[in-house]
This record gives C-alpha cells, sequence and structure tokens, in this order.
C-alpha cells in the first residue's frame, strides 16, 4: 500500500491490532476496508479506493449461517476489489477490539453484532428532567459499554435548559465514579470541543440513550452536518455528484468516526453477570464483608450491605436496580445456554444431512 492510502485507512482506525490479524490471513489480492454500512446484507465499505459496494462471498456466507457471524457496521473485512465497477467481495471479518451485540428480534437468544470497533461510547440524558434523566438506565447504559469493551463518557445534554447543572453532576458522580462526565448543549454548542478531544484521527465513537435526550443533535452537531432522517444524508461520490445515501458510520473532518446505527438505538441487555462489579463497585465491596460467603443482603446477621444502607451510605434504589440486572443477566444466561444447545443440534443435524447428500452425490457418480 501507498503511504497515501495507509493514512486513510490510519484516519479510518486502522491500526497494529488489526494489521496483524490481516497478515495472518494471507489472501492473496486482498485488502482491508471498513464496513460503513449494512442492509439485507448488502455493505458498504471505505476502502484505500474509496467507497465500494460489498457483498460477501459464498464461502463466508456458508460459514455465517452457521455460526451467525455476519459483518457489522464498524467491522474491518478482508476485501477484494473490482475497482471499476466500485464494488468488492468480502472474504473474511477481522477479530473485533470491541463489539455491541444484541437479542435477535424474536424468542431465540442469538448474539446480532450491531457496532464493532467503537473506541468510546457516549453514555447521553437530557437535563430537561423529566424521563430524560434517569440514574439507574446510567447504570444500565455503563454495564453494557463495559460488556463491549469500550470507554463509557457520560454525556449530560441541554445543559442551556438547566439551572442547576452541579447538583445533577453530583448525583451522577454517585454512581459512575472514575467515569468522565461532560454537561454540554447540542443545539448551543456549549461543551462539545470536549467531546470532540474523545473524537481523534483514528478513533470511533457511538451514543447509547433513550430516545428525546437529543442523540441526533449531537452526533449532526459534531459532523457539522444536517441529516434528515437517521442514516439519510447528501454526499458526493466519487465523481463530485451530489445524492443521498445511507450510511451508519461517519466519518469527522478531523479524522475520528461515529457509528449511528438503528440496532443501537433499540439495543438491549447482552452482558455478563462479571460486568455488573465494574458499575456495582461499592456493593460488591461492601459484599465482601458479608458475614456469609452466599449473602443476598436481605435479613442475614452481619451483612454489610444493608448495614451501609441502614447507616446512609449506600442508596436502597441502587442495590434493587443491582439485583434487577443480577437477575436478568442469569435469566438471559440461562437463555443463552439452551439456545447454544439447540444450535448445536441444528449444527449437526446440517452436517449430517450434508454427509448424506454427498454420499448419494458419490453414489450417482
Ligand atoms: P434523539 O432521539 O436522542 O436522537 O434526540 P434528538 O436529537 O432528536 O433531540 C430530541 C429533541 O431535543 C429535539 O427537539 C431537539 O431539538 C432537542 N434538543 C437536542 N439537544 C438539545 C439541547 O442541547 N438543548 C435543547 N434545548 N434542546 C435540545
Ligand atoms: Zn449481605
Amino acid at each position: 500500500m501507498t503511504d497515501n492510502s495507509t493514512r486513510k485507512l490510519r484516519e479510518l482506525g486502522w491500526n497494529s491490532f488489526f494489521q496483524n490479524q490481516f497478515k495472518l490471513l494471507q489472501i492473496p489480492g486482498s485488502e482491508p476496508a471498513r464496513v460503513f454500512s449494512e442492509r439485507k446484507q448488502a455493505y458498504q465499505v471505505y476502502s484505500r479506493h474509496g467507497e465500494l459496494s460489498a457483498r460477501i462471498s459464498g464461502k463466508l456466507r456458508h460459514r455465517a449461517s452457521m455460526e451467525g457471524h455476519y459483518p457489522a457496521v464498524g467491522d474491518w473485512v478482508v476485501i477484494k476489489p473490482q475497482v471499476e465497477e466500485r464494488k468488492c467481495i468480502i472474504h473474511d471479518i477481522l477479530p473485533r477490539k470491541t463489539k455491541f451485540s444484541r437479542k435477535v428480534v424474536g424468542s431465540r437468544t442469538e448474539e446480532q453484532v450491531v457496532a464493532a470497533n467503537v473506541d468510546t461510547v457516549f453514555v447521553v440524558n437530557g437535563l430537561d428532567g423529566g424521563r430524560n434523566f434517569n440514574l439507574r438506565r446510567i447504570e444500565r447504559y455503563l454495564t453494557l459499554t463495559w460488556s463491549s469493551g469500550a470507554s463509557p463518557v457520560i454525556v449530560l445534554n441541554k445543559v442551556d435548559l438547566c439551572p442547576d447543572v452541579d447538583e445533577f453532576i453530583r448525583d451522577v458522580e454517585l454512581v459512575a465514579s472514575g467515569v468522565h462526565i461532560h454537561a454540554v448543549s447540542a443545539t448551543e454548542g456549549t461543551g462539545l470541543d470536549a467531546l470532540m478531544g474523545y473524537l481523534t484521527r483514528g478513533k470511533t465513537a457511538a451514543f447509547l440513550g433513550p430516545s428525546g435526550v437529543g442523540k441526533s443533535a449531537l452526533i449532526n452537531a459534531l459532523l457539522g452536518i444536517e441529516r434528515q432522517v437517521t442514516g439519510e444524508v447528501r454526499v458526493a461520490d466519487h465523481k463530485g455528484r451530489h445524492t443521498t445515501s445511507w450510511r451508519e458510520l461517519f466519518l469527522l473532518p478531523s479524522g475520528g468516526a461515529v457509528i449511528d446505527t438503528p440496532g443501537m438505538r433499540e439495543i438491549q441487555m447482552w452482558a455478563d453477570e462479571d460486568d455488573l462489579q465494574n458499575v456495582f463497585y461499592d456493593i460488591e465491596a461492601l459484599a465482601e464483608e458479608c458475614r456469609f460467603n452466599d449473602c443476598q443482603h436481605y435479613e442475614e446477621p452481619g451483612c454489610a450491605v444493608t448495614a451501609a444502607i441502614e447507616r446512609g451510605d449506600l442508596d436502597a434504589t441502587r442495590l434493587e436496580s443491582y439485583r434487577k440486572l443480577q437477575r436478568e443477566l442469569r435469566h438471559l444466561a440461562s437463555r443463552e445456554e439452551q439456545s447454544a444447545r439447540l444450535e448445536e443440534k441444528a449444527r449437526w443435524k446440517k452436517i449430517s444431512q450434508w454427509v448424506k447428500e454427498t454420499k448419494t452425490m458419490r453414489k450417482h457418480l
């Protein structure tokens, strides 16, 4: 690759982590690209040739249908380009540094990756009061973010509507110690420079938060563009013509990228119980002091958690929130196990069918 095209890829987040994985694959005539949109398994990627539309190879499709591992927005993929036609074939997906998953719609507990290789997640709440600010929800999104491998940053938007910002910040600090908190206004442009600090060259950010807190307004303000609907933007194509294009990963003029996918907006809990430790460090630390190892912190004698609540050192609602998330994650884990068993069964059925078919084919040869 030439220096110039390497520089372009670096702006997109290409680094030695992916470079090493890419080298190991040794697919002749291949090069890396990053997925910026996905619709019904039709992909768009950024490559050193610019934007290309992409399809996955038969081999990758076969593997993906067995394992459910399709490329996702943000993924680095291995392509073979057909530059003249502005097309390419995706042959493989490079290992992800981080990933956001959700349960596949329906009752089956299957993982679907909705965003890959996100470095920073802005957990957004609104300072306009009501349901736009919720500490329990912040805890939930923090758990989700830690479990993805990305780092969370808390954004309190609509600071222009709030007379007592410091009070809100103090409340958030109590549930998110060690996490950076920024009070901003998307419409006034206040505090956006601080957010830009996380979006330096090669870094990717995503936004989590319920609808109405101002995620779109923030993303538009950072990108300096106006999007009509999520994903629809007017862009100049490689011939300089203006067209509307669907995309879910946006490049900033400064070199960073922002991912905004419908999947991220509907994300449900998909995490491990261990991830709770990062968010409920205070409860986990207190629990170590309980007399019984398996203390559930109800009426047990010598319970350090209930003692802390009685002293006023721990908020009872925080313990409730912790319990609720724990129950949810346990429920998910048991469904996951069950679904893994079913999947294994289905896989063997496919394999034995294939063996049968090849046997019949041989007979006819
Ligand atoms: P999303 O659903 O999280 O993407 O939220 P939107 O970006 O659609 O914003 C919801 C509403 O809040 C819109 O009416 C915005 O104009 C408004 N809004 C967003 N950011 C701000 C802000 O910083 N200050 C004020 N006053 N309103 C805002
Ligand atoms: Zn206890």
